[in-house]
């Protein structure tokens, strides 16, 4: 009997929404459970993890073998190329998910893998083309919330996120450093991060508004793009929102 498995949300076909490669068909492959806890303040409203389903409110999980995913993989792939490992976070089940990653960089697929950067494993990382890694800001923190304490302990590792830029310049590997902002307000913690991570080049920092709905994303875009122009940085949209919503699966 197969050995390792993998608590999956879902797996599916769509068009990446976010990032460098936006706009590029990809089965992901979406885990289920995380280290963090976000709800971001946005204006004194509280907008939950557009993935709660897979992060904290978890209501089901299917526990799939390695040969389950690369079947329902090819299954369902269409044209794709790309497989996008997300979650939750990924590197929670880093000893099996490096073994369904040794096999789809077998098949010769293209992995990218989304991560809040707070964990590292270095055999893992050497399958994955793309870091995506997204350190979590304060603006994060959920309010009154009994996680708020150890979420705002764990958001932000400074020695993993360096460990993650070391990993792909050596490896030669793209990365994206995908900073979710509520406003103009956030702009001093990236640069405090960003001042302790001088290896990142300006060109892989992705400043992405909050918002699972498409006014909230075109409030805070409004807001963020004088900013994102003036230091250099991208600007970075939720393409998957304005297409399909809010749905999950797509
Ligand atoms: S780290 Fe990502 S998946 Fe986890 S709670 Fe935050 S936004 Fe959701």
């Amino acid at each position: 009997m197969e050995r390792l498995t993998l608590a999956a949300d879902s797996i599916f076909t769509t068009i990446q929404g976010e990032g460098k490669l936006t706009g590029v068909t990809s089965v992901f492959v979406r885990l289920a459970g995380c280290n963090l806890h976000c709800t971001w303040n946005y204006n004194n409203r509280a907008i939950e993890c557009d993935t709660a389903y897979a992060a904290y409110n978890i209501t089901t999980t299917q526990q799939l073998t390695i040969t389950q995913i690369i079947q329902k993989i090819k299954e369902i792939r269409k044209g794709a190329k790309h497989i996008v490992i997300t979650g939750g976070e990924p590197l929670l089940q880093a000893t099996p998910l490096t073994e369904l990653c040794r096999v789809l960089k077998s098949e010769g697929f293209h992995i990218t893998i989304e991560t809040n950067g707070t964990l590292y494993n270095d055999e893992l990382m050497s399958y994955i083309d793309l870091y995506s890694i997204s350190p979590k800001l304060k603006s994060s923190t959920p309010q009154n919330n009994n996680f708020a304490t150890l979420h705002n302990q764990k958001r932000v590792n400074i020695n993993t996120l360096g460990e993650l830029i070391e990993s792909a310049t050596k490896r030669n590997k793209d990365i994206q450093f995908k900073f979710v902002v509520t406003g103009v307000k956030d702009i001093d913690e990236i640069e405090n991060i960003l001042s302790r991570l001088p290896l990142i080049k300006s060109e892989n920092i992705l400043i992405m508004p909050v918002g699972s709905d498409e006014t909230t994303l075109t409030d805070t875009t409004n807001t963020i793009l004088d900013v994102v122009m003036e230091k250099g940085w991208r600007y970075c949209d939720r393409l998957h929102i304005r297409l399909f919503g809010n749905t999950p699966g797509k």
